[in-house]
């Protein structure tokens, strides 16, 4: 972009790479590596996590049974998607990109199948018991605890830095209501590295879910041309820079200038709140009163706009709704008959049922399930009843 200005930010508002830095902690003390950073070895148990893998396996917004195409986006594309976009964004103003990397990549490990609507069905089963689902949670459970790989210790032991993203990066929880979580410094603003996962997640799926809407044939480029004025203005760039190329390259080449622009827009918005602000270190950003990552005020209205054309005619379509009232019946049912009768659980999860409770030792069983798995969980149940 011929305009772009962008002022680097004080090296000390990064969080730093020191291994014996207090974010670079972990719960069981190691020896730091010869040549490999704290978060760089955080990279590599994230991808050699069992949760990690079962991404793939996951709605991000189309199932498998809505769209017969290979090429929509699963809950793990989606993930390397807002890996790459705050690598980016966090590498361009002199942050901790490895750090930002991390936690992009794990960012969604505690995602149930069937993506929001399984999330929601499942929070909903919980309440009646009191209980509730939270995706952030339950990513720190897992990777402090469910993840069993290491003879050393139990979970990935992974450094303060990327246990208090994964909390942090996309809300606030407050100190009063969660005890258990107060070595994550629930009073003070996350660091800029965590702050931006949640604007790159915001970016990655805007950009992605016109493509895979429009391809679908969900939404209507029509439509997105006349209600999404951000798209429509790079779309007849695009027109008149690519006379000859069919509609769904110049979509591609908008979509691309969409993603561009508002990495761009968040990236300078970030540089100027700091600037504003006086922020000149760590210390000084986790102090102020509010989190400073986010969009320029008319890029977010911007932002704001193309996404209601997403909810209005792709996550609530009746294609989807379709979905999510499929997800509601699977998850619920199956939810209640093991709540009922934990003995149909498989052997490890029956043993969490005394830990934890039954509806929770559920819930967690079922929140690890990839699509298809839960798909023949689903089946098996319903031929159990015919018997
Ligand atoms: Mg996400």
């Amino acid at each position: 972009m011929s305009d772009f200005h962008l002022t680097t930010l004080a090296p000390r508002i990064a969080v730093p790479d020191a291994a014996d830095g207090p974010l670079s902690s972990r719960t069981w003390p190691e020896t730091a590596h010869p040549y490999r950073s704290a978060f760089v070895r955080d990279i590599g148990r994230i991808f050699h996590a069992k949760a990690f893998r079962r991404l793939a396996g996951k709605t991000q917004v189309f199932t498998r049974r809505t769209e017969e195409s290979d090429h929509s986006r699963s809950r793990l594309t989606h993930t390397l998607e807002v890996a790459q976009i705050a690598r980016t964004a966090t590498a361009t103003l002199g942050l901790n990109a490895t750090l930002a990397e991390a936690l992009a990549l794990v960012h969604d490990i505690g995602h149930p199948p069937f993506g929001h609507a399984g999330e929601k069905a499942l929070d909903t089963a919980l309440r009646v018991h009191g209980l509730g689902f939270d995706h952030n949670l339950h990513a720190l459970r897992i990777v402090t605890n469910f993840e069993e790989r290491y003879a050393a210790f139990r979970g990935l032991n992974l450094t303060l830095a990327v246990r208090e993203g994964i909390i942090k990066h996309s809300r606030d929880y407050p100190a009063a209501n969660h005890p258990e979580l107060s070595e994550y410094f629930l009073d003070e603003q996350p660091p800029l590295e965590a702050q931006i996962i949640d604007l790159a997640d915001e970016i990655a799926y805007l950009a992605a879910d016109f493509e895979d809407g429009l391809a679908a044939g969900v939404l209507e480029l029509a439509q997105v041309i006349g209600d999404v004025p951000l798209f429509a203005s790079f779309y007849a760039d695009a027109r008149k820079q690519f006379p000859a190329a069919e509609s769904r390259l110049l979509t591609n080449e908008a979509l691309k200038q969409v993603l561009n622009a508002l990495v761009t827009d968040l990236m300078q918005e970030v540089a100027r709140q700091v600037q504003a602000q006086g922020i000149e270190t760590l210390d000084d950003l986790r102090r102020a009163p509010q989190r400073l990552a986010h969009l320029s005020e008319p890029m977010e209205a911007q932002r704001k706009q193309a996404k209601s054309l997403l909810y209005a005619n792709l996550y609530l379509s009746p294609t989807l709704e379709a979905e999510h009232a499929h997800a509601e019946e699977v998850v619920q049912t199956l939810f209640t008959a093991w709540t009922e009768n934990p003995e149909l659980l498989p052997f490890d999860h029956q043993a969490r049922v005394a830990e934890e409770g039954a509806p929770r030792a559920v819930a967690d069983y079922i929140a690890g399930m990839t699509d298809t798995y839960i798909e023949q969980a689903w089946m098996s149940y319903r031929e159990s009843l015919q018997k």
